[in-house]
Parts: structure tokens; C-alpha cells; sequence
């Protein structure tokens, strides 16, 4: 069996498709033989780009855009994938900001806004998704979530709240959905070179890190192409899958 073998013929939904870690799933499951939906914000030619570069290796692949923190966004964009594509098999929850800032002087709408992108977003698609997987007895969501909801850290309190939210939502959603064939996970990336990262003070996080280097993209996008193959991670759900350099060991 190829690795193509594995999730071939899939329709996967990628949240935060455009860039960063969701542009390289995208391609990943798309090289995998997945019908790749990219979901985007606001990076449309970006996200245009992902599509094209998929479809001239010979992979499928359409754009859709949708504000994650918006619960009737969400709802449009599924209603359209089931007109386009008629089933979703895998549920990628990758879209994620930061808003950083101490907490004494943490603005309310900076706090909200993350919460409502990567805590509620999460929850919005999970749930959006849902009654399509049930029906299908079939399914698998990959929530990306983050080392810092397992360990937290200052002046990041909105994000570690959301984050941490993340792998609650996950290993509650595993036990309600086991009996039906979905098995859902998440994957914590520790520091991986993307936008997010770049104006980040990179000497003192090196010195945290045991392996001594940044993750790539390349890196988290193989561990979801992982848990999203069949029969490779059929009997995995409820785990927190940490592509970290040994950052933080439990
Ligand atoms: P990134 O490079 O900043 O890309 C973020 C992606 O999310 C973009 O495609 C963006 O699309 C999309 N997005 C932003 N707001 C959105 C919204 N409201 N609705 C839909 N999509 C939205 O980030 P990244 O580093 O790849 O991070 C991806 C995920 O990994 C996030 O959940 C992040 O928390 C997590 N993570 C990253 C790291 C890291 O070191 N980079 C570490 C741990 C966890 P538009 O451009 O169209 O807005």
C-alpha cells in the first residue's frame, strides 16, 4: 500500500487553509489523493494559489470562504461543501490567531477574538460537521491545538485558554463520537517557522528546545496526514499528539 492508498478519495475540510500550517495539510492530504477544501479569512489569492499548485500536481481541490469565529459563516460553509462534494470525511481545525499581551493589560476584544476563532471556531465546525460524519459512521477530526494549552504562558493567556479549551472540547468530543467510527485528536505543534512565529525572539526559545531546532510545517502537516490515514491510526482518539522538539515531556 502507498501512502496515497490511505485517505485517497477523502473530502477533507481545512480551516486556515491559505497559510502557515494549513496551507502545507492542504497539500500534504491533497498529495495523499484527499479532495482538499481550503478555507480562508481573508488571504483569497493565497488561498487560490493553495488550489492551484494541488490541481497542477494532479490533486483536487477548491477554496471556500468563511470567518471561523462566525457560527453562521461556519453553517454556510458546510451547507456548501455538501452541494459541492456531498460527504466530509476529515475536519481539519487549524484556523488560529494570536492576540499577546500581558493579562493585567489584556484588552477585552483581544481576549474575545481569540476565544471566538480558536476555541469556539473549533466547536462551530466540530459541530457543523457532526451529523454528516454520524450518518457516514465515518470520520475523523484533527484539532490543532498548541504546547502552550499544555503548559501555558505569559502574555498569552487568551491563546493558552483557547488552546487549552481545545484539548477538553477533543478528548470530550473522542468519547462522544467513538461509538460511531469518528475518532477525533489533537495535534500540539511546539514553535514551527510560519507568520504566526516570525516576530518571535528565536534565540531564547531555541535554548528551550531539547532537539535545538523551529519545527516545520512539513512536520505537523505528516503527524495529521497520520492520524487522518486509515487503518495506520484507526484505533487512536483522544490523544494530544505533541510535534514539539521535546519541549515539553509529561
Ligand atoms: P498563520 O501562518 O498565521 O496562518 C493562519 C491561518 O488561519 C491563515 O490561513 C489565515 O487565513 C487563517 N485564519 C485566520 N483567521 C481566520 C478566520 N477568522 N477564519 C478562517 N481562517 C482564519 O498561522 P500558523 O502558524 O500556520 O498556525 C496554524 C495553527 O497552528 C493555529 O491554530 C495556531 O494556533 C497553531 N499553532 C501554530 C504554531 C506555530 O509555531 N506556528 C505553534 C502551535 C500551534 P487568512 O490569511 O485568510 O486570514
Amino acid at each position: 500500500m502507498t501512502t496515497n492508498d490511505l485517505i485517497a478519495g477523502q473530502t477533507a475540510l481545512i480551516t486556515g487553509a491559505s497559510r502557515g500550517i494549513g496551507k502545507t495539510i492542504a497539500l500534504t492530504l491533497a498529495a495523499a489523493g484527499a479532495e482538499v477544501v481550503v478555507n480562508y479569512s481573508n488571504s483569497e489569492e493565497k488561498a487560490n494559489e493553495v488550489v492551484a499548485e494541488i490541481k497542477a500536481s494532479g490533486g483536487h481541490a477548491y477554496a471556500l470562504q468563511a470567518n471561523i469565529s462566525e457560527e453562521t459563516e461556519v453553517e454556510e460553509l458546510i451547507k456548501k461543501i455538501l452541494v459541492k462534494s456531498n460527504k466530509i470525511d476529515i475536519l481539519i481545525n487549524n484556523a488560529g490567531i494570536t492576540r499577546d499581551g500581558l493579562l493585567m493589560r489584556m484588552k477585552t476584544e483581544d481576549w474575545l477574538s481569540v476565544i471566538n476563532l480558536n476555541l469556539n471556531g473549533v466547536f462551530y465546525c466540530t459541530r457543523g460537521v457532526a451529523r454528516t460524519m454520524l450518518k457516514q459512521r465515518k470520520g475523523r477530526i484533527i484539532n490543532i491545538t498548541s504546547v502552550v494549552g499544555l503548559m501555558g504562558n505569559a502574555g498569552q493567556a487568551n491563546y493558552a485558554a483557547a488552546k487549552a479549551g481545545v484539548i477538553g472540547l477533543t478528548k470530550s468530543t473522542a468519547k462522544e463520537f467513538a461509538s460511531r467510527g469518528i475518532t477525533v485528536n489533537a495535534v500540539a505543534p511546539g514553535f514551527i517557522e510560519t507568520d504566526m512565529t516570525k516576530e518571535l525572539n528565536a534565540d531564547s526559545i531555541l535554548s528551550a528546545i531539547p532537539l535545538g531546532s523551529f519545527g516545520t510545517t512539513e512536520q505537523v502537516a505528516r503527524t495529521v496526514r497520520f492520524l487522518a490515514a486509515d487503518p495506520a491510526a484507526a484505533y487512536i482518539t483522544g490523544q494530544v499528539l505533541q510535534v514539539d522538539g521535546g519541549m515539553v515531556m509529561s
